[in-house]
């Protein structure tokens, strides 16, 4: 295993870390524990959960793992909501403790921020953020930390308040454009950078025919995108659901193999999977300041790229309802119909698509 270094923390965390949001249903609790000493033993110290993960079992599931596991070999991350008064995930706090069978959460992340609206109020006083901290200053928790799904702009202000320590995002082979500037920002400021889906919450593996990251090796596309994410210097951890020990194995030797590439190398890269991937939107952003009517023409691009790759209708509109829900469309009035055809997007799209039409489909299909 490879390990680095966590940000401030200071903390060496495994390069692979092992999510507890993917246990098989059918596993009884036993086999999730079996698997996560089974990581344990093959290097892996970070382990992420969440309150609600599995049903609602993950952290108990690693509070049993751990109460056989040597405390000073690994590190457990936990969350709290994002929109709650302070003294409910105080009680949240105390409920993970229990459940993860710790006297101390080493690393804690307000949870799950989808736009800035959300994030200030988190920072209003009597609220999340400020129970997360009180807790840290009681030693409950050892680090404080952010999940966010917002996209690179938005993340600037985040790492610019300096409060966190580190910082979590979703990341990928076919997403990189939407966050690769904030977690590059977050490293240079000294944050831990956690990547969420690096394979695209298994999207990548189950449509690898398709997924052609490099189209000179398509029976590599498992490897090459969590690759792709192991070898960026600004990642210390990419975080992965595991259900077999063989995929333990597997991703472990693909950290083995992994080492950080320089910033031109990583860019080569990029543009090779740009390339490979013509028809899909990358979201790079280019075309945003260039429509009139302000419509968040990325996300609705990147919507549909979701049904390009799965080619479902239904899957899509679900797709879209959780953009405009939680997502980056929350709160947004401009819609596909309020497209002119004015073109100006098309002319600076970097991958050169048919935005227009695709603005049209998403209208007669989603909501
Ligand atoms: S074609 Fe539509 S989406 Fe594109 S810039 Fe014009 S109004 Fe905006
Ligand atoms: S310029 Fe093209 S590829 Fe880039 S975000 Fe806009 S639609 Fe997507």
């Amino acid at each position: 295993m490879k390990y680095s270094t966590f940000g401030k923390t200071g903390k060496k965390v495994s390069r692979l870390g092992m999510g507890g949001m993917r246990f098989e249903r059918e596993f009884q609790e036993k086999d999730c524990v079996s698997l996560i000493r089974y990581a344990h033993d093959k290097g892996v110290n970070y382990f992420d959960t969440a309150p609600v993960y599995n049903e609602d079992r993950s952290e108990s599931i690693y509070g049993r793992a751990f109460s056989e596991m040597d405390r000073n070999t690994f590190y457990v991350a936990t969350k709290g909501d994002n929109a709650l008064p302070a003294e409910e995930i105080t009680k949240h706090i105390e409920r993970s403790l229990k459940r993860l069978n710790v006297e101390q959460i080493d690393f804690y992340f307000l949870w799950c921020v989808i736009n800035p609206s959300q994030y200030k109020k988190a920072l209003e006083p009597g609220r999340s953020l400020e129970a997360i901290l009180k807790a840290k200053e009681m030693g409950m928790v050892r680090h404080v930390g952010i999940s966010t799904h917002m996209y690179a702009d938005d993340i600037d202000e985040i790492i610019d308040s300096q409060l966190f320590e580190f910082m979590m995002v979703p990341y990928n082979a076919l997403n990189f454009n939407q966050r690769k500037d904030a977690l590059m920002k977050a490293s240079k400021y000294n944050m831990g950078t956690v990547v969420m889906n690096p394979l695209y919450g298994g999207i990548i593996p189950q449509f690898r025919e398709i997924i052609s990251i490099f189209p000179e090796r398509p029976d590599r596309v498992v490897e090459d995108a969590l690759l792709f994410c192991l070898e960026a210097p600004e990642i210390n951890i990419a975080l992965a659901g595991m259900n077999k020990k063989e995929m333990v194995d597997f991703n472990i030797a693909v950290v083995e193999k992994s080492e950080k590439i320089p910033p031109e190398a990583q860019k080569k890269k990029e543009a090779l999977i740009s390339a490979s991937k013509s028809d899909m939107c990358t979201s790079c952003g280019y075309c945003l300041a260039h429509c009139p009517e302000k419509i968040n023409i990325r996300s609705y691009m990147e919507i549909y790229n979701h049904y390009q790759l799965i080619g479902s209708v239904r899957e899509t509109r679900e797709r879209s309802d959780w953009y405009h829900q939680f997502g980056p469309l929350y709160g947004d009035d401009k819609r596909p119909s309020d497209c002119t055809e004015c073109l100006a997007c098309e002319q600076e799209c970097t991958q050169f698509l048919n935005i227009t039409d695709r603005l049209k489909w998403i209208d007669a299909h989603c909501r």
